[in-house]
């Protein structure tokens, strides 16, 4: 369809951004869709159309007359070409129209218009100037913009106000409503003060963006220029506080240094870092290594301030009312004290405590500081592997220490504390030095006045304190540990003693440690009875003291839930509700044995112990076999005892052929490794009553050393064994002759629950187990084998 088919109404060009002004040439997009149809139009032909505004809220999608403002302006379309998904159109506006009759086609929007002329209300002198101000204006504008002249160039030649409204509208920022209010004024005077006024507006606009940036600018600017200028002032501060800081700092230190103890030359070491500090700035990363080492160089004591006179009466007294029995054991302690006292010079030496876990070793050393009155430290060097954990790390390793005993005796702040060692038989070597020869230093009264440590660089004087070591064992302390040490055996504690310990000290601690008292819990005699023989197998009273621990924490719940009578008992018959059911021990002796097993006496670290020897046989072809990781010289008990059955029991087991029987002696508890002589007896008994069918009472225990020749000799840790056996329900003992003099230091109510036999020899040893009578071979009634076993 053309143009002249449609002369009673024109097409009408859809605007939605732009408001087309009469007498300017402008230049728009159009949206693919509506852009096409007028392409299809403009043909080769100039088209003229009605550029009309669409109001801004009607849909771009589905246009109808209601869309449409109605004053528009006649346009001559110059060209239309293809852009960026739409068409770019570029039109000439003729005349202002009103617009009535708009139609939608299928192929565009038509309507009838009508001319709408200007009222000339401005005479000619007014409208030269009007056009002058608007230029200056528009320039003024453009002038905050860079580049805006060659922009603003055609505007000089510009003669109408239209002219200039349609060339500058597109750029003010006004809504489109406003822009079209504007075209629909015909009264030209209005049309123009409208725009001036739209015109002082912009340039407000812009001049109080420009304003807002500059400040905006200005403000960051000025921000920015503030912080750095603080972080510069904040920096030179830093500076100035810290010289200052550091100094004032430093003289403290140097008054600590020289108000301090420290003996001359640990001055001059201390001055030399202090000046070192002095020197240096905060950020240093020394700084604060220098500061640890002075802190430290302070706070150790140099000097013993006040050289306490022992009180040998206090002592004993403190030690009588901390510690039940031990009565062998305190009067060394007391000897030990009097001989400090004596002289006087050196208030330091070492004691070692040997013992059993829980039989009061380290609460002796408390109770020994108190007596003493001096300070008390305890360090466990038990697992210690690094010689650095006794002698520190040198300085110049990141995060070094000093080592525990110079850490201890800081903490102390004295320098004569009681320093408890624990567990010094558990040190272990390893590539990271022997902590046994550091502690050696430590220990030796020929060295310790001037001992090393790495951190501290300066020797320390240690010959002023008493160092108590404990140790379980004395198998793994060192030897040379051992020489400088006075050893205290500390033994198994017997259940009448352990009765009294829990009575007189454990549960006052322990009702104390739990905040209560006699007026809400108490625990009958009996149940502590009870305790000590149905939940509790060990040597010492710790295992007793958690019991009663738990006692009391379950008396707690009791009276905070309320309901209950106070005090609350605990009376046998509520044990097992309080703590379960007793312990039930297979060690405990047996109501029988059948032939071939007998019940031995051993010696642990943690107190004495039963075994039992299991022997039994088969048919093969004369093996021994042994299991139960026995250790070496156990191995060679049992084939000294194969080897005394063969040749002195043959005339008894004629009917034995040890050539076509296995023989397999089993010692339970196989976990465990067993090792040492003592067994050797036991180990006899066992194949004896085996070979002869001859049941050991169950009863009965034994312990000793055999030798080829059927000698008893005796052995060690009695006492330990004769308690094990006591607690197990043991009567009857056989023991080697020569130990006969150990019994002094059992207890008596053990002794007299205990038939106690001493034997020489072999034979003596079965008459008793056995009840057989065998001849004495005339060699060992007229020798006495004082050696370990050999085959002289
Ligand atoms: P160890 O150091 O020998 O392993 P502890 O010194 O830790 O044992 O003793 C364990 C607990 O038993 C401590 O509460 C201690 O007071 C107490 N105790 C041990 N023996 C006695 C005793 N003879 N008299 C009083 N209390 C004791």
């Amino acid at each position: 369809m053309d143009l002249e088919s449609n002369r009673d109404k024109q097409l009408v060009i859809p605007l939605f951004e732009t408001v087309v002004f009469p007498k300017t040439g402008i230049k728009f997009r159009m949206e693919k869709a509506i852009g096409k149809g007028i392409n299809e139009k403009a043909g080769t032909n100039p088209v003229t159309a009605i550029a009309l505004v669409v109001r801004e809220n009607s849909s771009t999608d589905v246009l109808e007359e209601a869309s449409f403002y109605k004053v528009g302006a006649l346009v001559r379309l110059e060209s239309i070409q293809p852009a960026d998904n739409g068409y770019l159109l570029n039109v000439r506006s003729l005349e202002r129209v009103a617009v009535e009759n708009i139609e939608i086609r299928e192929d565009g929007v038509y309507a009838d218009y009508s001319l709408v002329p200007d009222i000339e209300d401005v005479d000619e002198n007014s409208r030269r100037e009007m056009i002058g101000f608007l230029k200056n204006t528009i320039k003024e504008i453009g002038a905050n913009f860079r580049g805006s002249e060659l922009f603003l160039k055609p505007l000089e030649g510009m003669d109408s106000v239209d002219e200039i409204i349609g060339f500058a509208l597109p750029y003010i920022t006004v809504p489109l409503s406003d822009k079209q209010e504007l075209l629909e004024m015909s009264s030209l005077r209005e049309r123009s003060l409208k725009f001036i006024d739209m015109l002082l507006k912009q340039k407000e606009n812009v001049n109080l963006q420009i304003e807002m940036a500059k400040k905006f600018s200005e403000q960051t600017n000025k921000s920015y220029r503030e912080s750095l200028l603080r972080q510069q002032l904040k920096a030179i501060q830093e500076e100035l506080n810290e010289a200052d800081g550091a100094s004032s700092k430093a003289a403290g230190y140097e008054e600590k240094i020289e108000g301090s103890d420290m003996p001359e030359e640990v001055k001059k070491t201390a001055r030399e870092e202090f000046n070192k500090l002095k020197n240096m700035g905060e950020n240093n990363p020394e700084n604060h290594i220098i500061r640890n080492y002075l802190d430290l160089l302070i706070a150790l004591p140099w000097k013993t301030q006040v050289k306490k006179e022992i009180d040998i009466e206090q002592a004993r007294r403190i030690l009588d009312e901390q510690h039940h029995g031990l009565k062998k054991v305190k009067e060394r302690i007391i000897q030990h004290l009097a001989v400090m006292k004596l002289k006087q010079d050196k208030q330091g030496s070492i004691l070692l405590f040997v013992g059993p876990p829980g039989t009061g070793k380290t609460s002796l050393g408390k109770s020994i500081a108190e007596a003493l009155d001096r300070k008390y430290i305890r360090a466990s060097l038990g697992g210690v592997r690094d010689e650095a954990e006794i002698r520190g790390h040198r300085r110049t390793y990141i995060g070094a220490l000093p080592g525990r005993i110079i850490q201890g005796i800081k903490k102390a702040g004295e320098k004569n504390p009681i320093f408890v060692l624990d567990e010094i038989d558990k040190l272990s070597h390893s590539y990271a030095g022997d902590p046994a020869s550091a502690l050696l230093e430590v220990l030796d009264p020929e060295q310790n006045h001037s001992f090393s440590d790495h951190y501290l660089e300066v020797p320390y004087d240690l010959s002023d304190v008493l160092f108590i070591a404990t140790a379980n064992s004395l198998s793994t302390v060192p030897a040379p540990l051992l020489d400088r040490t006075e050893v205290i055996h500390i033994s198994s504690y017997t259940n009448r003693e352990k009765f009294a310990i829990g009575r007189d000290h454990l549960i006052p601690q322990v009702l104390e440690e739990h905040g209560l008292d006699g007026t809400r819990l108490e625990i009958d005699e009996s149940a502590l009875r009870e305790t000590i023989e149905k939940y509790t197998r060990e040597a010492g009273v710790r295992g007793l003291k958690q019991k009663l621990s738990h006692m009391a924490r379950f008396a707690s719940e009791k009276i905070v839930s309320g309901g209950i009578e106070l005090p609350y008992r605990v009376e046998v018959e509520r044990l097992e509700e309080i703590l379960g059911i007793p312990i039930v021990r297979q060690e405990e002796a047996r109501k029988e044995n059948i032939p071939g097993v007998v019940t031995g006496l051993a010696w642990t670290p943690v107190g004495g112990d039963i075994l039992f020897v299991e022997a039994t046989f088969m048919g093969g072809n004369g093996t021994l076999t042994l299991t139960g990781q026995l250790g070496d010289v156990m191995k060679e008990s049992a084939k000294i005892s194969l080897s005394l059955i063969r040749s002195r029991l043959a005339h008894a087991i004629n009917n034995f052929d040890f050539v076509k029987n296995d023989i397999h002696i089993h010692v339970p508890s196989g976990a465990t490794p067993k090792d040492g002589p003592s067994a050797g007896l036991a180990l006899f008994t066992a194949l004896a009553s085996l070979m002869l069918g001859k049941k050991v009472d169950a009863k009965l225990a034994m312990t000793g050393e055999i030798t080829l020749r059927g000698s008893v000799l005796p052995v060690g840790g009695i006492k330990e064994k004769l308690l094990a056996a006591h607690r197990a329900g043991i009567k009857r003992i056989v023991l080697p002759k020569e130990n006969e003099k150990d019994l002094i230091d059992v207890p008596d109510d053990v002794k007299n629950e205990l038939t106690i036999r001493f034997v020489e020899t072999i034979e003596e040893a079965l008459k008793e187990a056995l009840n057989v009578d065998l001849p004495m071979p005339e060699f060992v009634l007229s020798t006495s084998d004082q050696g370990r076993p050999s085959l002289v």
